[in-house]
């Protein structure tokens, strides 16, 4: 295992680093805007200071991406997805330092953070793709000698504010996609992981600057909620796309659309798994397993509620029990351990809440529950015998909690899976046709995800990811989420010689009996 100086020196992170970042060539100094510190959660200790984005290189950066964006959107799309292709190669040359450098800042477990960085590689590759498939409709005119289709334009620089637990994955899923249909990104990372960031940046800068594009991406590393929303108010930012909680998500939404910018949200989930009395139990178990103990159940995916048939409730717990006793704590750089800690002592605070909340309401302990008396923020993956409708239940509470409650009929538990104000991702597990179909149809999961004998979490870049409800609605990633990122352009172009109107008008009479005017 390379040791923390050595990390730090292949990833490129100086002693000092500043928090304003365009191109390096243009990395400032400004040291007025204080510091963001950067904390190992395995021990408490701190990792590095980043110094935070002044208001100035704030206005400097968003001017030299606009400034940027203008040459940029003149670039084929093709040539810019040529130049994420060189930034997908250079982060497999640096996955397993990026990996590790992501297991000590956020302390997810050296594969999930290995993980992460395979994550942004196939979303380089993604976009790679997309640069040649930007594709608008051809339509036919109802005017002769008239053709009529839509195109698709960049939209200028897009704002990425992203959460803690995907310190560099969700920024990737924006950036490529917004990079290649013609944008420039301004990121304001977690204050929590700004190690992450910087390595990111500096990689992906240092790929844009031999390619002769500097300044595509910038980085502005601040824990001044001022900057923050300066940023969400800033109408040179026609999108922001937030990744985080639902009450910030919230106030994002209504300062962006005041200002009616666009905003692209990816907020919290609730997710449950469905297991039916015809499921096969070892593959249900192991996806709970890791959607519930994954990352200490700080992935928005999270499994966070079993609804177990109630034929299958003991079998099912006997086996949760049993795998929830062999789950290794500890250093998440150590190869044998399977659940790192959470990201910091408000983070514990809120799980010892959350088992209080629990208790009052009734609800039954199966196992773990406690936090773990060692530095740095260890808590036991806990498992609760609970009821659907309780507050508590209701809410994202980021921590390893898994609630198992029972139910009698499919249309039961459907409503239960539904029956949350959040709908990122649901899964149910069996091998009966039916209940597969009615899980997935239009009265089945109100979800973003719905998946059939797979977890909650572990999405495939491939397919469009979001959710509905509290979650935000917004689609990010594979399918056609490009379009989130331009802007739609209908054109009609005449090349006839008559200027027939559309709907049959003329000026000064009605023709056929079409009436009304055209829009
Ligand atoms: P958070 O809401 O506390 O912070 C998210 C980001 O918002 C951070 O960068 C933070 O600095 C910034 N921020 C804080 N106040 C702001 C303001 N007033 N204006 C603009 N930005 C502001 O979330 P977190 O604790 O970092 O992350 C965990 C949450 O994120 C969970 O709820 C999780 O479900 C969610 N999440 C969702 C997805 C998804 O794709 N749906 C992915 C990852 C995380």
């Amino acid at each position: 295992m390379m040791t923390t100086e050595a990390l730090f020196k292949r990833l490129g992170l100086a002693s000092e680093q500043s928090g304003g970042s365009g191109s390096s060539s243009t990395w400032t100094r400004t040291t007025q805007a204080g510091v963001v510190e950067s904390q190992n959660p395995s021990t408490g200790q701190t990792l590095g200071r980043v110094y935070g984005c002044s208001d100035d290189d704030y206005d400097a950066l968003v001017t030299d991406l606009q400034h940027m964006q203008t040459s940029w959107r003149r670039v084929p799309a093709p040539k810019r997805g040529e130049v994420i292709r060189r930034i997908g190669e250079a982060l497999r040359e640096q996955k397993d330092a990026l990996g590790s450098l992501i297991a000590l800042e956020v302390g997810k477990i050296k594969a999930e953070g290995d993980g992460e960085v395979q994550e942004m590689i196939d979303m380089a590759d993604f976009a790679v793709g997309l640069s040649r498939m930007l594709y608008g409709y051809t339509m036919h005119s109802e005017r002769p000698q008239h053709r009529m289709y839509e195109q698709w334009h960049p939209l200028g620089v897009i704002g990425v504010i992203t959460a803690f637990n995907f310190p560099v994955a969700v920024w990737a899923w924006n950036a490529f996609i917004a990079a290649v249909t013609g944008n420039t990104v301004l990121w304001k990372p977690s204050p929590k992981a700004p190690l992450c960031a910087v390595a990111v940046q500096h990689l992906c800068n240092r790929v844009l600057e031999g390619a002769g594009y500097p300044g595509v991406f910038a980085l502005c590393t601040t824990d001044r909620v001022e900057l923050a929303e300066r940023m969400v108010r800033d109408e040179r930012l026609p999108l922001i796309s937030f990744t985080g909680s639902v009450p910030v998500g919230r106030h994002v939404a209504e300062v962006a659309g005041r200002r009616l910018g666009r905003s692209l949200l990816e907020l919290s989930g609730n997710n449950a798994i469905i297991v039916d009395e015809t499921a096969d139990l070892e593959l249900a178990t192991s996806a709970i397993v890791f959607g519930a103990v994954g990352t200490a159940g700080q992935r928005c995916t999270s499994t966070r509620r079993v609804i177990v048939q109630e034929s299958q409730y003991d079998r099912l717990v006997s086996r949760l029990l049993s795998a929830y006793g062999q789950v290794t704590i500890g250093n998440p750089l150590q190869a044998d351990v399977m659940m790192g800690p959470l990201i910091d002592g408000e983070a514990v605070a809120r799980y010892r809440s959350a088992l209080d909340a629990i208790r009052q309401a009734g609800g039954e302990v199966l196992c773990g529950g406690r936090v773990l008396s060692r530095p740095g923020y260890f808590v036991e993956p806990t498992i609760v015998r609970a009821q659907n409708h309780w507050k508590i239940v209701q809410q994202e509470t980021f921590a390893p909690i898994l609630y198992v409650m029972t139910y009698r009929t499919l249309d039961q538990a459907i409503d239960m899976q539904n029956a949350v104000p959040q709908g990122l991702s649901s899964a149910l597990f069996t091998t009966h046709l039916r209940h597969s179909e009615a899980f997935l149809s239009a009265a089945g999961s109100d979800c973003g995800i719905a998946n059939i004998n797979i977890g909650t979490s572990g999405a495939e870049i491939g397919g469009a990811f979001g959710g509905e409800k509290h979650t935000g609605g917004g689609r990010e990633a594979g399918s056609d989420a490009w379009k989130a990122y331009m802007r739609r352009q209908t054109t009609t172009i005449n090349w006839g010689t008559e200027l027939p109107l559309a709907q049959g008008i003329t000026f000064g009479r009605s023709e056929g009996g079409h009436h009304g005017a055209s829009r």
